[in-house]
């Protein structure tokens, strides 16, 4: 069996555009509507010569009552499937309560967690992806989805923890 990589974040924080760009496929469904990406989908995928499975996480409803133990329930329920977890947050937006949570619960989790910065377009932006240190969860690595910038050394990263 393949190692599985799970990506997990809150909605709109380009999860699925990340996922499209490591597959090198259109797969993932991305939307400019929060929270689109329901269920668990997964995609086979390769990076220098070594296969591994993606999951693209399904995401909560960001009205819902109760968000803080759903948001919770998810990143467990990610970390419990993956070899390696793949947090995303928006560095534009920087660290939020939600991130905060999911940061919480993929700590307590033992499994390799990579934060990756999204949404960082240029190198003005990689300021703001240093404010993710605080997240407590090491380097945050700074990437566009959208446009592919250092999407490979983010790979690489990705490579190693497997
Ligand atoms: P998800 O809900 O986390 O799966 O997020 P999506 O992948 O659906 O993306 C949400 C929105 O963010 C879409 O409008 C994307 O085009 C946009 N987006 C994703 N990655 C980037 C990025 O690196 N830079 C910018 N500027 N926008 C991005
Ligand atoms: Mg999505």
């Amino acid at each position: 069996p393949q190692p599985v990589v799970a990506v997990v974040g809150r909605p709109n924080v380009g999860k699925s555009t990340l996922v499209n760009r490591i597959i090198g496929r259109r797969e993932a469904v991305v939307e400019d509507v929060p929270g689109v990406t329901r269920d668990r989908v997964t995609y086979d995928a390769a990076w220098r010569g070594r296969r591994f499975t993606v999951v693209d996480t399904g995401g909560w409803d960001p009205d819902a009552t109760g968000m803080a133990l759903r948001i919770a329930e998810q990143a467990q329920i990610a970390a419990d499937l993956a070899d390696v977890i793949l947090f995303v947050v928006d560095a534009t937006v920087g660290v939020t309560d939600a991130d905060e949570i999911v940061g919480h619960v993929l700590r307590g989790s033992g499994k390799p967690v990579i934060l990756a910065a999204n949404k960082v377009d240029n190198q003005q932006m990689e300021l703001e992806a240093a404010a993710l240190w605080s997240l407590g969860l090491g380097e945050p690595y700074p990437v566009s989805a959208l446009h592919g910038r250092a999407s490979g050394d983010l790979l690489d990263v990705i490579l190693d923890a497997l």
